[in-house]
């Protein structure tokens, strides 16, 4: 039975509102194609709005109500919430494939990430409080430091489609854990789920105005937040073209930013690697969430003594995934987000083959799927370096592939990218994936695996995928100030001037 998706307007100070101009935005089901709802479109209006609540939840009884509140008093919301994620659990993974197509294991599984991330960052909050007035050590004696570490302020949150709850969750727990209030401002391709964090915010009564959920277009809702006065920090995730936008936007006032952008990974393959677990983790890498991860090693370099052997495993394995409709039992690719990105990623296949690259597998809508954004699992190779399929982001289930005959011609093909957000190695010579750990500009090595992720463990690119880290202590430091506080402790004058002479 189809699952009715809520009606919602936008969440400003604690309650459901409607835009101002009363716009709203249809919600289209990917694997069906059809309208399953509607969201509301904020503009900058609304937008003023809901950075008032924040600023007005940030200050409230001189920030005793939220901001300057005990990190344990900020645990208890978020535990409320986790817990309500997971009793919604089912629900809430529906939505989340209705809204992107995404296979409903994956969805049920992005919801238990989202309950324990924010059940993670509870625990953070707690111990926040004992980090607090830590003695700086200095050289001179009649002084006394000491660091505090504060909220930032209002921060907005803006978010992708790939893993709407998720994404958002990844900003929203650690945000509210360090004392900062915010608005989120979620993909307009998937913002049912964040709705729906919201209503849960709402139902656990968390303070008015912590959490403000405005829906809505991106150069619309989304780029009044990066240029507004009130708004203390932007934390973004999305790519990296509007990630340029929103630190231009930022710049113009020194608003602190932190961009999650796009990728290009790499997944190295080399000789003595098991074929078999090499070709499970490589079509995991790239085809997981149909390619839509940013982190997707999508780039597969593999030794050339092994490739043809190899690529014939990768071809089998690639046929035994399931494309079906994503709710579905079993599924594990389901439909691409929206028509414009179906037919992106099918002018990059072409591209690639006007260019002379061959189309190894794939590459096609699956013949039994006659309606929805479904495109086959595809690996493609002879392709050169120059190649747009080889250099630029898909977010797809596109795999290119190249051979390298030596271990520092690998490691420079994974590097012969503008992007540096992961890089998987699969070989049995630890000695090897130490070598290539030092020697990739990535913030994420995978040593014979590919995408796994933990909220302990930091997350974030370098070169051109973005600024910071998300996750573990990193995450939180994201939204905290550090504040020096220096105490002079002598009964003596300075003695840097002369007394005034007595009148
Ligand atoms: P996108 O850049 O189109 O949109 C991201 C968000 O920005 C959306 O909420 C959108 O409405 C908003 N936005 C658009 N224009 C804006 C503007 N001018 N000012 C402010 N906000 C604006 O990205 P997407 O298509 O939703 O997501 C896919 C991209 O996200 C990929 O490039 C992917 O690599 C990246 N991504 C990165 C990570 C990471 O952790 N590094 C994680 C997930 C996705």
């Amino acid at each position: 039975m189809a699952i009715p998706v809520p009606s919602r307007q936008l969440f400003i100070a604690g309650e459901w509102r409607e835009p101002l101009l009363e716009k709203r935005i249809p919600i289209i089901n990917p694997a069906t194609e059809e309208i399953v709802g509607d969201i509301a479109a904020a503009t900058a209006e609304d937008v003023d709005m809901a950075v008032d609540a924040a600023r007005t939840a940030f200050f409230s009884n001189e920030g005793k109500d939220w901001s300057s509140a005990s990190g344990a008093y900020r645990a208890k919301f978020l535990r409320a919430i986790s817990d309500m994620i997971l009793e919604r659990k089912s629900l809430l993974a529906k939505l989340e494939t209705i809204d992107t197509g995404k296979p409903l294991d994956e969805a049920i599984s992005d919801m238990e990430s989202c309950a324990s991330c924010f059940k993670y960052y509870a625990e953070l909050a707690e111990a926040l409080d004992l980090k607090q007035k830590i003695t700086v050590s200095i050289q001179q004696q009649s002084f006394k430091t000491h660091v505090l570490k504060e909220p930032i302020g209002v921060v907005a949150l803006i978010t992708p489609w790939n893993y709407p709850l998720l994404m958002a969750t990844w900003k929203v727990a650690p945000a509210l854990a360090a004392g900062c209030t915010a608005i989120l401002k979620p993909s307009e391709l998937a913002s049912v789920t964040c709705l729906e964090l919201a209503e849960i915010c709402r139902q656990v009564a968390l303070p008015s105005g912590v959490l403000n959920v405005v829906t809505g277009l991106g150069s619309v809702a989304g780029a009044p937040m990066s240029s507004h006065p009130h708004v203390d920090k932007i934390a973004f995730t999305g790519s990296t073209a509007t990630g340029i936008k929103v630190m231009t936007a930022a710049a113009q006032l020194i608003k602190p930013v932190s961009l999650e952008l796009g990728g290009k990974s790499p997944i190295l393959v080399f000789e003595d690697a098991d074929l078999d677990t090499a070709a499970e983790w490589t079509i995991f890498g790239c085809f997981f969430t149909n390619g839509q991860i940013c982190s997707a090693t999508s780039r597969l370099l593999v030794h050339e003594s092994i490739a043809a052997e190899f690529l014939e495993k990768l071809v089998d394995w690639s046929k035994s995934i399931k494309i079906s409709d994503p709710m579905e039992e079993g599924c594990r690719l389901g439909a691409i987000i929206s028509e414009g990105q179906y037919e992106k990623i099918m002018s990059f296949i072409s591209t690639a083959k006007s260019e002379g690259a061959t189309i190894l597998y794939g590459g096609a809508r699956p013949q039994h799927l006659k309606k929805g954004f479904f495109i086959e699992p595809t690996i493609i190779t002879d392709v050169s370096t120059s190649m747009s399929i080889w250099r630029e982001e898909i977010f797809g289930p596109v795999l290119c592939v190249k051979t390298f005959t030596t271990e520092n011609e690998a490691i420079e093909l994974a590097n012969d990218t503008d992007y540096g957000l992961g890089a998987a190695v699969i070989s049995k010579d630890l000695e090897r994936c130490e070598r290539f750990t030092k020697a990739v500009q990535s913030g994420i090595v995978w040593i014979n695996c590919s995408q796994p992720c933990f909220n302990e463990a930091p997350w974030g690119g370098n070169k051109r995928s973005g600024i910071g880290r998300e996750l573990g202590e990193w995450g939180l430091e994201n939204y905290l100030s550090i504040k020096q506080v220096t105490h002079y402790t002598s009964e003596k004058r300075l003695g840097w001037y002369s007394a005034p002479r007595k009148q």
